[in-house]
Order: C-alpha cells, then structure tokens, then sequence
C-alpha cells in the first residue's frame, strides 16, 4: 500500500484554495513541510499559451496553492524550462504565471539559467544529465502538472512533468537517446531517482485536472477541453499519476510511465495498491478523448530525426561587437563548449544547448540562432506556441 492519493471535486479555480489546503494535509505532503523554509513548484510550462487554452498549469491554480503554502511560512518558488527551447522567460510571460505569481509574492525562476549539477550516468547506453542547483537549494519541490492528454505518452501527468527540470535542449536530446514510449518512461522514472539520490527533495505531486485537455492535447485543434473538476494530490508521483490516469478513462497499463512504475517496483501495482482517499477515480465521469498518434512518434526513427532536428533547432552565438569578456559564459557552461582565444569568446561543438550561457550574459551578448533550413520549423513553432517572441 503507498501513501495516500487524495481525490477532490473542484469545479473553479477561485474555490481551490480550500481543496488545495485539504489535499496537502491529507496527503500528508503538508506534514512533510512542516518546517521547511522554501518549495519549489514545478509547473507545466510546455508552451506560451493563455490558460483558456488549457496545456499549462493555470495561474490561478499555483496562486492559490503559493497561498496555502506561504500561510505556514514558506518561501515559494516557481521554475520550469520550456519545451520551447530558449523561451522560457516569455513563456511564463504568455501563460500568465510571471505576473500572477509576482503578484503573490512567489519567485519566478528558469531552470536554464545554470548552475547546473551532473547526474550520475543511467541507462543503455548510459546518458548524463544535469539539472538546475535551484532544486537543491529548496526544501521540496513539488511536481504540478496539468492533466492533459499526450501523443507519445498517453497522459502528461507528475512524472512526465519532470521533462522540465532539464534545461534547454536536453529534453529533445533525452527523446533522440531514449526514443520509443517504454525507454522514455524509464528514462524519466530514473531522472526521478537520480535526482532524489543527488538530494532532491520531491515533496510529492499536485495535479491541476480542473480544466483538463483531451484530443492531441496540444496546440493543434482538435483538442476539447474539459470542466474535469479534478485536484489531486500525493507524496508519491506514480501513485497520484496513476489515480488520475484511471479518472481520465485510462487503463494504468495502457501508459508507458504507469506500466514501467508497475513493471520495475518504482509505482503501485493496480488501483487496489493505493490508498485512495475521495471519490472512486472509476466514476469520475467522461473519459478525455484519446491522443491519437503523432506521425513524429510513430517509429523508432521518425522520433529519433524529429527530436534531433527539434534539438538542433537554436544555438546560443556570440555577438562580438557587445562582448565585454566577462567570461560569465565560460564559469557556467556545464559542458565547457565556451572558450577565450585571441580575445574572443568561443562555443564549440561539445555545446549541449542548455543555453545558460545567452541567459547568463551580462551584457546580452549571446543571442539564438536558428540554422538554415530549420529556422522556418523554428519560426512555425513560435508562432504556434507563443504569439510573438521578445528576442529573436
Ligand atoms: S555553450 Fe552550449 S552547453 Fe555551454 S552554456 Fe552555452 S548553450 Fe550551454
């Protein structure tokens, strides 16, 4: 038996304080912080789009949660790296959640900035990631994804939403190692314990489901959105992923991150493992419409070229006329790409796009670029993630 999942009703997002307040206590992630002096949320914030359009975390859901957390005295912060890579900062400008949590008092952070810490090798063939210091330097961090339907992975829940601790480039380049559903899933569920064994400290998973997303469950039509009236909450990512994949209308075996959880002892074995406190997620009403596939997932190597096209698609190059050599850029590449020759700043082919470097210059002097002929996938991107970029 896991700890326990909590289920609750909740039509509107100006009413989920109260449920948010009760989840965490059921739950008992709210014992956990008891004492804890800052958190990390880790929303979804795949792309820029508005919260109506309802593929990223709403506003007012981690407003709300923020308050819950800030009357116990915690300091809270709210990071993710965009899937729209080298966008971060417009993004959480475009889905509202920059100002909505300034607002509040929150903190807003990339996960692209850097510093970053290397996490130790795994899988065949072995693949090291690194991830942001920030989420070492909390007390928890809590994974707070939207329910949303997902081509590849059937639902993007908790656990998928860990694609976002990696900076930049890195989350295209782990699908290029790791294609296929099951290696991606077990990628992820190894990402999850690399970085808990590195000093994570994962509090636990609070679902956004009050408006869900079915269909493609991306920005391309049709993708219905739902008054799902769905919040739950858990200590343990594959158990709430697993009871809100059963509330969506989904068999727990049907989806790569539920089956491998299940297959390798990582997540409960069936609906019966859980601790289930609220209604019975089988009756939680119309399942979401199913994802249907998207040709770039279909085989092995159609997702191997498209996400290595999709990791290809910036590079961070230096404007030589603005840099002043501080040399910021050497100090915090993870990678050491970035060199000083003859007075000039140099990035090299071990490059990984992380992209810390153009969003830690002092002197904006390390811009993108898009090489040619995939700017015009760069550009459709933007335009259909994020109405207009503020840097180009
Ligand atoms: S040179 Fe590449 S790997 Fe190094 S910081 Fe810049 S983007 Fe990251």
């Amino acid at each position: 038996m896991t700890s326990p999942v909590v289920l609750r009703r909740c039509q509107d997002y100006d009413t989920a304080e109260p449920v948010l307040q009760e989840v965490l206590e059921a739950s008992g992630i709210a014992r956990d912080l008891q004492g804890a002096r800052r958190v990390l949320l880790k929303p979804n914030q795949v792309m820029g789009l508005p919260p109506e359009r309802c593929r990223t975390t709403d506003p007012r859901f981690l407003v709300a949660l923020t308050r819950v957390l800030q009357r116990r005295g915690i300091e809270v912060l709210v990071g993710d790296s965009a899937g729209l890579i080298g966008f971060t900062g417009p993004v959480m400008q475009a889905t509202g959640v920059q100002e909505a949590m300034e607002r509040q008092g929150a903190k807003v952070v990339s996960l692209d900035v850097g510093p970053f810490r290397l996490l130790p090798p795994s899988g065949r063939p072995p693949v090291a990631l690194f991830v942001s210091e920030v989420l070492f330097q909390v007390d928890g961090v809590l994974s707070v994804p939207k329910l949303v339907t997902h081509p590849l992975m059937g639902l993007s829940l908790s656990l998928k939403n860990l694609m976002g601790i990696l900076p930049g480039a890195l989350k295209p380049s782990l699908h290029v190692f790791r294609p296929g559903r099951d290696a991606l899933a077990e990628a992820l569920l190894d990402l999850h314990r690399l970085s808990a064994e590195a000093g994570v400290q994962w509090a636990g998973a609070v679902v956004d489901g009050i408006w869900a997303l079915g269909g493609r469950g991306g920005a391309v039509p049709p993708s219905p959105r739902y008054d799902f009236g769905l919040v739950a909450g858990g200590r343990d990512l594959a158990a709430v992923d697993l009871a809100c994949a059963v509330a969506a209308g989904f068999s727990p075996g049907e989806l790569p991150l539920c089956r491998q959880a299940m297959r390798s002892g990582r997540g409960p074995a069936s609906l019966e493992d859980l601790a289930l406190d609220g209604p019975d997620p089988r009756s939680w009403g119309p399942p979401l419409e199913r994802p249907g596939e998207d040709w770039a997932e279909r085989t092995t190597w159609s997702t191997r070229v498209y996400y290595f096209l999709r990791s290809r698609l910036v590079r961070p190059a230096v404007d030589r006329t603005r840099c002043r050599g501080h040399q910021r850029c050497v100090a915090v590449c993870p990678v050491s790409a970035v060199s000083r020759q003859g007075g000039r700043t140099i990035i090299g082919r071990d490059c990984v796009r992380c992209l810390a470097c153009v969003e830690q210059c002092p002197e904006g002097a390390i811009g993108l670029r898009s090489p040619w002929p995939l700017g015009f996938l760069y550009r459709r991107r933007i335009r259909g993630g994020l109405g207009r970029p503020d840097r180009s």
